[in-house]
């Protein structure tokens, strides 16, 4: 479990889109109704995956969570459209080793400190892996890796890591043991991240975790026909479902997923399509 309290760390292991969206109340509502509430943004990198959490500290601030950071420099043009008060982020989270999750904390820990820098744990013969490890255990005053189990705690938020298990971590390729993280805000919101896993890893997260309904679902692998079983979707129920997306030759998102997540009432966001969004968690009624 990883402890947040303000700044301090404390770790136990066992396009341009400024006004804010809203669960539940109203879409576009006036920034003033946002101050003081969680918030989560998923970043147009173009194909690849960042993500952020912001929680907030009861002084106006929020304590930061950075899921991925898209293949390239993008990610650090689109934090600094975030207007973020200092380079530091509380955590930097990499939830797998491919290139188009990890890629972009390589120039970012150029501009940015961390408290904390969390893998999965698994290594891999990559060079740019490696550098991005060595570089993080400089810049970030804390490396751990974050298994199935673990939680990450800060005043009212809570973030639970789902994924991977021990037969994640053993399953063929690197998807499979990608981190994937629920967090449950303050206000009674639900939001999940799921890397790039596949069908068989959701399958196994709702036979884990049978009351799993969340409201907002990241989308897995960008929308491959390989990820969002149907049976994993219709379950989670999520009121929105974010595919984060670029220019690509894999054929992402494929029409079957569309579909899918069109038959089950979720509002579908892509950042190819709909660039960077910051939606709030308002208060669930
Ligand atoms: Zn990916």
């Amino acid at each position: 479990m990883i402890r947040l309290e303000k700044r301090q760390v404390a770790v136990i292991l066992s396009g341009l889109f400024f006004l804010d969206l809203f669960l539940g109340v109203s879409f576009f509502s006036p920034q003033i109704f946002s101050d003081g509430l969680p918030r989560v943004v998923f970043f147009d990198v173009g194909q690849g995956d960042a993500e952020m959490i912001e929680m907030p500290d009861g002084e106006g601030g929020f304590v930061r969570i950075l899921i991925d950071g898209g293949r390239d420099r993008k990610i650090i043009d689109r934090l600094s459209e975030q207007t973020i008060p200092t380079p530091y982020i509380d955590v930097v989270i990499a939830t797998h080793p491919d290139y188009d999750h990890y890629g972009g904390l390589l120039p970012l820990f150029d501009v940015y400190e961390a408290g904390v820098f969390a893998g999965n744990g698994v290594m891999v013969e990559k060079s740019t892996y490696k550098k991005l490890l060595a570089t993080a255990e400089k810049k970030a005053k804390q490396s751990i890796s974050l298994r199935a189990g673990d939680k990450i705690r800060y005043r009212e938020e809570r973030i639970d890591i789902l994924m991977p298990d021990i037969q994640a971590l053993r399953a063929k390729g690197t998807n499979e043991a990608g981190i994937v993280m629920l967090y449950t805000s303050g206000t009674g919101r639900r939001v999940l991240f799921t890397a790039d896993i596949g069908k068989e890893t959701e399958k196994r997260i709702i036979e884990k975790y049978p009351d799993l309904t969340v409201d907002i679902l990241k989308v897995a692998h960008h929308g491959s026909r390989n990820s969002s079983a149907e049976v994993f979707v219709k379950k989670v129920a999520p009121k929105v479902a974010v595919i984060e997306v670029g220019k690509n030759n894999y054929g992402h998102p494929t029409s079957e997923v569309l579909e899918l997540l069109a038959s089950s009432d979720a509002l579908i966001y892509r950042t190819d399509l709909h660039k960077t969004k910051r939606i709030v968690l308002d208060i669930k009624p």
